[in-house]
C-alpha cells in the first residue's frame, strides 16, 4: 500500500504495509503532526512539525507541506527503528 521506505516496526517487526500514516493539523492550520501507527501492535509514533511554510525543500526537492511532514516523520521513525 505504501512505499515510503519505512523500516520495520522495532516492537513487532511488522513492515510498512501494516502501518497507517496520517497527517493531521494541530494548533493552527499549517502546523501538522504525522502519526505512524503500526496496526499489528498498536504502536503509535507521532511526529510534530511546527514549520509554518506551505512548501519545504528536502534534498533539493520541493514538497507540499503535508508530504514534507510525512517525509520528516518517516526519517524520524527510521532513526528510532535503528536505535531499537
Ligand atoms: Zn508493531
Amino acid at each position: 500500500m505504501y512505499n515510503y521506505g519505512l523500516k520495520p516496526c522495532p516492537f513487532c517487526g511488522a513492515t510498512e504495509e501494516d502501518f497507517k500514516l496520517l497527517v493531521i493539523p494541530y494548533m493552527s492550520k499549517r502546523s501538522k503532526k504525522c502519526e505512524i501507527c503500526c496496526v499489528e501492535c498498536q504502536t503509535d509514533f507521532v511526529f510534530y512539525s511546527k514549520d509554518q511554510s506551505p512548501v519545504k525543500h528536502i534534498k533539493g526537492e520541493k514538497y507540499r507541506r503535508e508530504e514534507a511532514v510525512k517525509r520528516e516523520a518517516i526519517a524520524a521513525w527510521n532513526r528510532r527503528a535503528n536505535n531499537g
